[in-house]
């Protein structure tokens, strides 16, 4: 028995006259998800796109990553048939026979497209429809919503069998909107915001602030491994190690202790805008959301982004923890983001910091630091780390 994967298409097909690139991105990232599982051909019809492995392969496993490639509404397996409608018959019986078991009501649909095929649409429906419910008596039809939908496409080249779709990550394909730079620490927000702009079609590069000794390396450990698991969506992320010490001991003795973290925060955002644009990105990405810490107030953002030149997307900022945790759960990312290691923050962090910062007492505080060169020796001392796209981790 022959097997494929089909998958619909979602947004995409809204883009119009851009809608052949956004295809070839998405054939691009699902090939790139699937490289270490064996050959496949990739083949367009309308909105559906065809996978079939060349020989064979762990069809589940590919199903598994190909779910987790944004720019599919729907995917599914289907078995490969001959175009004949008695085989046609066994073949829903035994390929989907286990998924109509267990089902209480079904529906067929069917799409002729090889227009000699000698059964209309409406047919196909008709004669299998009553084939199934002669072979699976405890089977009602249900057009309105079926347990199962079994589906029954007729092409030029062959036909298909297939029952339950499973639905796709949605959004758009990963490299459609350009890329962004992420500010990745090891907690549990900024994954989830890396994840959510790569469904927005960014590729996603990203930079972590080390504090060594403070922070160890299991800490910087942990944070290759959070990338590693954001690989899976967002495919591969080149990873921007900024030694961060210096910087952090400096605001520590020479600024006010209740200002240390915006001015910190600021320093980061400032390296981050700088090799961001010589990273090719178009704007930065953070976990923040409003009113989570004190460094996330309103007034504590405006002085965060003050004097950037890229746009500082946040696509967590409405959401409550909870959500985020839950989105956290679902790309597989909270077991690792919650593993007690220490990050620069927390040990750099005030008793009181303050909630309401003012601009310019921010800036007067930071005349006390030497900043440009400071900001020059940190762009000096970074690290590119490539986490690959090893789908598998
Ligand atoms: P996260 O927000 O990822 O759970 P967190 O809650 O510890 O971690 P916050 O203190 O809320 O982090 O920081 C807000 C945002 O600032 C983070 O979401 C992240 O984008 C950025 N950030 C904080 N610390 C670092 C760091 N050490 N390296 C890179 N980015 C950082
Ligand atoms: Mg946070």
């Amino acid at each position: 028995m022959k097997e494929i994967i089909l998958l619909k298409s979602g947004e995409i097909a809204l883009k119009g006259l851009n809608r052949g690139s956004f295809e070839d991105m998405l054939i691009k990232n699902c090939k790139s998800a699937l490289k270490d599982l064996g050959e496949f051909r990739f083949l367009k019809a309308q909105s559906t796109t065809f996978v079939e492995p060349a020989g064979d392969c762990d069809m589940a496993e590919a199903l598994e990553r190909l779910s987790r490639v944004f720019g599919i509404a729907a995917l599914c397996r289907a078995r490969v048939a001959e175009k004949d409608y008695a085989a046609l018959e066994e073949a829903a019986a035994e390929y989907l026979g286990r998924e109509l078991l267990s089902a209480r009501t079904f529906k067929v649909a069917a799409k002729r497209s090889d227009k000699r095929f000698p059964l209309n649409s409406p047919q196909i429906c008709e004669k299998l429809g009553a084939f199934l419910l002669g072979r699976f008596p405890h089977l009602r039809v249900d057009v309105e919503s079926p347990d199962v939908l079994v589906t029954v496409e007729i092409r030029d080249f062959a036909a298909y069998l297939h029952g339950r779709q499973i639905p796709g990550a949605g959004g758009i394909p990963v490299s459609s909107s350009g890329r962004g730079m992420l500010l990745l620490s090891g907690g549990i927000d900024s994954p989830v915001a890396g994840v959510m702009m790569a469904k927005r079609g960014l590729s996603i590069s990203a930079i972590h602030f080390h504090t060594p000794p403070y922070t160890s390396e299991r800490a910087l450990y942990k944070v290759k491994r959070l990338a590693g698991i954001m690989t899976r969506y967002c495919g591969t992320i080149p990873l921007f190690i900024v030694p961060f010490t210096k910087i952090s001991e400096q605001i520590r003795e020479l600024c006010p202790e209740q200002l240390s973290t915006i001015i910190m925060r600021r320093f980061m955002m400032r390296i981050a805008d700088r090799m961001a644009q010589r990273d090719d990105c178009g704007a930065l990405i953070t976990g923040e959301s409003v009113g989570q810490v004190a460094s996330q107030t309103l007034p504590s953002l405006a002085c965060t982004q003050e004097g950037l030149s890229l746009p500082v997307l946040r696509p967590a900022v409405g959401m409550d923890k909870e959500e985020i945790v839950s989105l956290s759960r679902k790309i597989g990312a909270f077991e690792t983001s919650v593993e007690p290691f220490d990050d620069c923050c927390v040990v750099f962090t005030p008793r009181h910091p303050k909630t309401k910062p003012k601009l310019e007492e921010i800036i007067r505080a930071e005349e006390a630091l030497d900043q440009g060169a400071l900001i020059l020796e940190a762009l000096d001392g970074i690290e590119k780390v490539l986490i690959r796209n090893f789908a598998g981790c």
